[in-house]
């Protein structure tokens, strides 16, 4: 009998193949004033950017633009955006593309009406964003990293190589718009990490010390959607029916992060994004998982079959599933592939017990364990 748990997600989600004509409409309410977030103009972006100005300046708003966001954002880059917003005056922030982005959003959403660093706002900063925080609209283009339907905005202090997040209810996106046709044009470097990452926020959300059947329910769906479309989607990146399935194996994820959270791989994979940003972050887990899975499967053994039979039916054990899987997707990688140093490892591993999500894995490491899994994963 499950015990007393709570659910929520408060973001408004419009999601569908040409669900992005609809934003002018659906984002009218929050203001007339749209500052659209972004990487910059070009490419695979520009069509979808074309739709959503013209929906947007169609519902009588005016759109400003700040296409500076850099992958795996910074300090300087989330807060270039926060100065921006505050000259251009605006009543929203609309965010169009990857993780970065939405979280740059979310950052600037609260950059534009907080004074001070927004470093300050971090998770364990006793100063948070207030109702002053901007309205928000997430429109992913990667499957992705859920952060349309969470309260959280990651970034990068890179002068402390430090890497963590603003994680406050105000940051929920008001309105989220998924349209799996933004997502066709990622190639396979891209929808591979991405597509991984989500399978990490289901499972990790299904270990959790704070799962709930809620969260439980959704993650199994999750990761067999990864385990049958992720392989689809690199195949063929085209097949709309993939990204669609995918799309909805993200957003379902993201709200399971939203309500239980991440564990062990999450709180190493950060850190690794905050020593090495070349990594991406859903590589940065992949290098980490098959570490993960050795040190945790006897701790939580009827959850990592579960793992098995949804990513790798036909392997021996839950190690081989996640190997066998990595080795499909070709994220089988280690540290010392992307230039990491050996004379990093001491004080990665530290930075690994920063955050606190490595606490609420079914198996929770003393600092030689982590120590040792940084080495096992160089
Ligand atoms: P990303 O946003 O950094 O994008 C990666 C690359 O993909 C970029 O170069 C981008 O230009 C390209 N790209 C994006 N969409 C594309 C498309 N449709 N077609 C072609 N190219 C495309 O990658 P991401 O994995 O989506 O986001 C990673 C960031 O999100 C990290 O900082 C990570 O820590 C963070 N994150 C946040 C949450 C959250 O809840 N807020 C959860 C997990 C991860």
């Amino acid at each position: 009998m499950p015990g007393t748990f709570s659910y929520h997600v408060p973001t408004k989600l419009h999601f569908g193949v040409n669900a992005l004509t609809d934003a002018g409409t659906l984002t009218r309410p929050f203001g007339r004033r749209a500052l659209v977030v972004s990487m910059p103009v070009k490419s695979y972006l520009a069509p979808s950017f074309a739709i959503l100005k013209k929906s947007l300046e169609d519902a009588g708003m005016t759109v400003s633009l700040f296409d500076g966001v850099v992958p795996n954002p910074t300090l300087s880059s989330v807060e270039a955006g926060s100065r921006f917003a505050r000259e251009a005056g605006v009543d929203v922030v609309v965010g169009i593309g990857g993780g970065s982005v939405m979280d740059t959003a979310k950052a600037i959403a609260v950059g534009a009406t907080h004074a001070g660093s927004l470093w300050n706002y971090i998770w364990s900063s006793d100063t948070q964003p207030t109702d002053k925080t901007l309205p928000i609209v997430a429109i992913p283009t990667t499957s992705g990293t859920g952060s349309h339907v969470t309260q959280v905005s990651v970034f990068t202090n890179e002068d402390e190589r430090y890497k963590s997040a603003i994680f406050n209810e105000r940051i929920f996106p008001d309105l989220a718009i998924v349209d799996p046709t933004l997502m066709v044009t990622a190639p396979a470097e891209v929808s591979a990490p991405t597509g991984f990452d989500v399978f990490t926020h289901a499972f990790e959300s299904y270990i959790h010390a704070n799962t709930s059947p809620i969260v439980r329910t959704l993650a199994r769906e999750v990761v067999g959607l990864v385990g049958r479309y992720l392989p689809i989607v690199l195949e063929d990146p085209a097949n709309l029916e993939a990204r669609t399935q995918m799309a909805l194996a993200d957003t379902l994820a993201g709200m399971c992060i939203a309500n239980a959270g991440v564990t062990l791989p999450h709180g190493i994979g950060m850190a690794v994004g905050g020593f090495y940003p070349n990594i991406a972050h859903g590589q940065a887990l992949a290098i980490v998982y098959p570490e993960f899975v050795k040190y945790t499967l006897a701790s939580a053994p009827d959850d990592f079959e579960m793992l098995r039979t949804s990513l790798a039916p036909a392997a021996a054990s839950p190690q081989d599933a996640i190997e066998t899987f990595l080795d499909r997707i070709g994220l089988r990688k280690r540290l010392r592939d992307f230039g990491a140093k050996a004379s990093d490892l001491d004080a990665l591993a530290v930075q690994c017990m920063v955050l606190p999500d490595y606490q609420a894995n079914p198996r929770v490491a003393s600092a030689e364990d982590m120590r040792a899994i940084v080495e096992a994963v160089y």
